[in-house]
């Protein structure tokens, strides 16, 4: 399963990152859905990107829209007082709107969430990042809804204050952690064609 994670990974970084490098493994925290850690200004950032084992077992269109946020965070930067809006901003200019779109739909986040704690920054919802696509944008979004069975679904949305952000430095290295209150997650059988 991991391995089917780092080859997601992997085509992520070729195709939307340049070929950047990146290492993926699993992560012990508990309520960390994924972290990212970089070594900021060397030319070597020597990327680390962290999952839970919750995610293993998701629609691999949600994957690929985690795992591109966490790669987006060192490009984004933490300077600037908005890292997750930022990263999520990034996320859709590099082509990827539709997969960071359908990973907030699957996880219950319809709406954009403000993490506790964190000032002015903010998680965009499903509904922000579907008006920033463009046409071509929305119909592969609604492709992958169809194709993985998820369903945006405004009663799912959680509360802002489940979120939580932490950003830390640690010997140079700045270490992000997106975290979640538990998981709504609403999908319905794909009924496929005979
Ligand atoms: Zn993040």
């Amino acid at each position: 399963m991991l391995a089917q994670a780092r080859e997601v990974l992997e085509n992520l970084l070729r195709y939307a990152f340049d070929g950047q490098h990146a290492q993926l493994r699993m992560m012990r925290t508990k309520g960390t859905l994924a972290s990212v850690a970089w070594k900021p200004r060397e030319e070597d950032p020597d990327i680390r990107v962290r999952i839970s084992r919750v995610v293993l077992g998701w629609p691999e269109p949600a994957l690929i829209g985690l795992l591109g946020h966490e790669l987006c965070h060192p490009i984004a930067g933490v300077d600037d007082p908005q890292p997750e809006h930022n990263a999520d901003v990034e996320c859709v200019e590099r082509g990827l709107g539709a997969y960071l779109a359908l990973e907030r739909a699957y996880t219950g986040r319809y709406h954009d969430q403000r993490p506790r704690g964190r000032g002015r920054d903010r998680y965009l919802g499903y509904a922000s990042i579907r008006a920033m696509l463009d046409g071509r944008d929305i119909n592969s979004l609604d492709r992958l809804l169809r194709d993985s069975g998820v369903v945006p679904h405004l009663a799912a949305a959680h509360p802002a204050q489940e979120t939580v952000v932490t950003v830390t430095t640690i010997d140079g290295q700045v270490i992000i952690e997106d975290r979640t209150g538990p998981l709504p997650i609403h999908t319905f059988p794909v009924t496929r064609p005979e």
